[in-house]
């Protein structure tokens, strides 16, 4: 583990909630259109629940029919670290979070152009401000 935000793990267990905990660092899945960013149409930047980092930004949210936020880029290839995953016995490729380690889901190739990549994230993952949420404080 390199993550540079790591805590022990009775630390995540004191600070994540039991199912972001699930999620985040037994690299569980939400079900599909359970969670609260699926459809969310918000402009604002989606944070990482476990370390608060920046992730995504609604720019490159995009409507991908799987109930899951669906993202074409993270907002810096820093930000994730993407590592192949063959559980299921699928061949899968695991999105975590480069700074804190937590698990965020995965990316697929069939996302739009041009990259053509689709990063199916958890919502409970995430933690969404929107993009005015600094002016109304
Ligand atoms: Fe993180």
């Amino acid at each position: 583990m390199t993550a540079k935000d790591s805590k022990s793990e009775d630390e995540w267990k004191q600070k994540l909630t039991k199912e972001q905990y699930r999620v985040l660092r037994l690299k569980g899945t939400e079900r599909p259109f359970s969670g609260k960013y699926w459809n969310n149409r918000e402009k604002g930047v989606y944070y990482c629940a476990g370390c608060g980092g920046p992730l995504f930004d609604s720019n490159a949210q995009f409507e991908s029919g799987c109930g899951w936020p669906s993202f074409s880029v993270p907002i810096s290839d820093k930000d994730v670290d993407i590592k192949p995953d063959l559980s299921l016995d699928l061949e899968r490729e695991e999105v975590l979070c480069n700074k804190c380690g937590g698990h965020l889901g995965h990316v697929f190739d069939d996302g739009p152009k041009p990259k053509g990549l689709r990063y199916c994230i958890n919502s409970i993952s995430l933690d969404f401000k929107p993009v005015n949420f600094q002016n109304k404080c």
